[in-house]
């Protein structure tokens, strides 16, 4: 299915729904953690067929039905989901059995026949969704310790990111596009796991799932200076090249270039040019690299590197198996990650 990685995706039900799983979580027991393909499911069209979001226009009942298949073939209850309103912003939360239902349509789950609309669209009466407190809160992380809660992340290219806390049976779900990665969204869970549940990051397991690779996310020189200043030293801001030589910056200005820690990874492996090098890249365009940058900010957090997976599977090389904002545009739609704390073993 996918060249070298083919291990990495099973087959899971009676329906035999391909889902992404990841080695390092794999033999924890009480674990269960993965991340949809777009196959096995019944939206149609550009949604085809897999959707997972409710925001992109899909006809809710067919996402509903989506959520159902998978969740019957991992074997956890859809009412148990809790569904991130994802906004780009690094707000992590705490959440349990009360949230579990915010952000799904149950009420299509339990008699779907009576809100299929019979225009194209969502249904008419979604009235236990709208009731479910949080629903519209930006949230972009979510933390549990409480079992069968299942947390929820969404992305088409953006990266997922999972954290397992083993000993303290900790578990964390991040959406990290560009503006959650620059943020450092990852060390805001982390530091949400340690004040409120005692993690110690020496037992945080993290994987970061398929999302978009470096060759694939091109990026303009705004958006990369941002990850140049923060992630590079001694390279040129790229937006402003009056400024761009070393010896036309102040000694403010290197001072504080000196006292930001090295970050762990080569230059080019964060931001590369599109041609050239960084003092001569006609083309204004950048590669950027977010699987590296949020496994240099998990290690930066205290994260082992031997306890960090990348997936290494990226959302637009393999567009045919997975919804791709850069393949698909906007007329397309989301892939999820899951993850929760078995109550059964
Ligand atoms: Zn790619």
């Amino acid at each position: 299915m996918i060249k070298d990685k083919k291990d990495n995706i099973k087959e899971f039900g009676e329906n035999h729904i391909p889902i992404v799983t990841f080695k390092s979580l794999e033999g924890i027991d009480w674990l269960k953690c993965g991340f949809s393909t777009r196959l096995g499911g019944v939206s149609k069209g550009c949604f085809s067929s897999m959707n997972m979001s409710f925001c992109r226009g899909d006809d809710a009942v067919d996402v509903m039905e989506n959520i159902r298949l998978f969740s019957e073939a991992v074997g956890f209850e859809p009412q148990n989901i809790v569904m991130p309103h994802q906004c780009h912003t690094t707000n992590v939360q705490i959440v349990g059995k009360n949230e579990c239902g915010r952000g799904i349509h149950l009420s299509l789950l339990k008699n779907p026949g009576n809100h299929r609309s019979d225009k194209q669209g969502t249904p008419d009466n979604l009235t236990q969704y709208k009731d479910i407190p949080g629903t519209e809160e930006e949230v972009d992380g979510q933390i549990t310790n409480e079992k069968d809660v299942v947390l929820y992340v969404l992305g088409a290219d953006c990266v997922p990111v999972f954290l397992v806390d083993v000993e303290k049976k900790v578990i964390s779900a991040v959406h990290a596009g560009w503006r959650g990665t620059a943020d450092n969204i990852v060390q805001a869970a982390i530091v949400k796991m340690r004040d409120n549940f005692g993690s110690d990051t020496k037992d945080i397991k993290a994987v970061i799932g398929p999302s978009i690779c470096q060759d694939c996310y091109e990026v303009s020189a705004d958006v990369a200076d941002i990850f140049v200043s923060k992630y590079i030293l001694n390279k040129s801001r790229l937006s402003n090249n009056d400024s761009n030589q070393p010896k036309d910056q102040s000694d403010d200005q290197q001072k504080d270039q000196q006292d930001v820690q090295h970050p762990i990874g080569s230059d080019m492996s964060i931001v590369r040019p599109a041609s050239g090098d960084f003092n001569n890249n006609p083309t204004q365009k950048y590669y950027l690299n977010l699987w590296e940058a949020n496994r240099v900010n998990l290690i930066n957090a205290g994260i082992k590197p031997e306890n960090i997976e990348v997936s290494g599977i990226c959302t637009k090389c393999h567009s045919d198996i997975f919804y791709s904002h850069r393949a698909h545009g906007n007329d397309r739609g989301v892939n999820c990650g899951y993850i929760t704390i078995r109550s059964k073993l």
